[in-house]
């Protein structure tokens, strides 16, 4: 029997280290809160599958983290949520995109995975199985948040599609400057949990990046992008979608411990030296064997994980 360990992000990216104690204590207490629900469900004998899926769905009704609740906007201040959830054992999995009314979409994935015979639904067939099941759903005003609003306007004003936390730069007369926007702070969701029996999962959650394309689909609802787990290790990623879908960052981790035979922190950690660009991308990973990691390569990654050997963490900068 081995040790149950947990590890959930909310988000990585150009994260301030001026971060106003306003943005930051939100949600290192966020952070908090979900992993000690991760830990009492882990120990209470929840399935990773179960404990996954329910720390997710807290961090995406939390309103300062870009899922749910928190969504960012698209170009057209439109919301488009995507998520994900495997279960490593099975490999089973199952994913969804472009949801505007669903409050929860790490739920709907799940149903995705156990109740079609499919792995990903987007866009109208997903909002209209959302309906089939009765999740819950709310008009899609509801995600139009006046921080998002300005966010996106921000967005628009310095010409750029934004990940999570960058500080939107504008040109004067000196040069690109910096405008310190404490608002633009917000980041994707995923959690990764293994119990003593070696059960793994995954799920990864988001509103995808700021001023977005319509249409546009990230790495989180990606398997093996932003979100894997098989036998031997569970992974979600976070950071500019683009990078990470090329760098095939999630399943990278498990077939370098599967093919070159790497420790966990040794796989996560070369992959997220080498497999992408500085700057665009952190991950939390746990082994079947109760290893934790959450290597980044930007300025920082919320995170938290905890482990049975008594390792517990919440940290944001490295
Ligand atoms: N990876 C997400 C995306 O590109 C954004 C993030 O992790 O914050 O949609």
């Amino acid at each position: 029997m081995v040790g149950w360990a947990i590890a959930l992000h909310g988000g990585a990216g150009d994260i301030p280290v001026n971060l106003p104690v306003e943005r930051r204590v939100p949600r290192e207490a966020a952070l908090r809160h979900c992993l000690d629900l991760g830990v009492s469900s882990l120990k209470s004998g929840k399935h990773p599958l179960d404990v996954v899926e329910l720390v997710v769905r807290e961090l995406e009704n939390h309103p300062n983290f870009n899922a749910g609740v928190g969504s960012v906007l698209t170009t057209q201040g439109t919301v488009e949520m995507e998520a994900c959830i495997m279960d490593g054992k099975t490999k089973r999995c199952g994913a969804v995109s472009g949801l505007t009314s669903v409050v929860n979409p790490i739920s709907l994935a799940r149903l995705v995975m156990e109740k079609t015979p499919h792995i990903y639904l987007a866009f109208d067939g997903a909002e209209a199985f959302a309906r089939e099941q009765g999740v819950e759903t709310v008009e899609s005003s509801h995600f139009i948040t006046p921080e998002n609003i300005e966010r996106l306007k921000q967005a628009k004003e310095a010409n750029r599609v934004q990940i999570d936390y960058t500080i939107p730069v504008q040109k004067d007369l000196t040069g690109n400057v910096p405008i310190p926007n404490s608002d633009s702070q917000l980041g994707t969701v995923g959690c990764v949990a293994v119990d003593r029996h070696g059960n793994l999962a995954s799920a990864t959650s988001t509103g995808g990046l700021v001023n977005k394309m319509v249409g546009r689909i990230g790495d989180t609802p990606i398997i093996g992008s932003g979100t894997y787990a098989n036998h031997l290790c569970a992974v979600s990623a976070t950071g500019k979608g683009e990078a990470i879908i090329c760098g095939t960052v999630a399943r990278d981790v498990a077939a370098l411990m599967e093919y070159k035979g790497m420790s966990l922190a040794e796989a996560a950690g070369y992959v997220v030296d080498r497999s992408v660009a500085r700057g665009t991308c952190g991950l939390v990973a746990v082994s079947a064997t109760g290893e934790v990691t959450m290597p980044f390569n930007t300025t920082g990654m919320f995170r938290a994980c905890a482990a049975e050997d008594g390792h517990y963490e919440v940290g944001i900068w490295p």
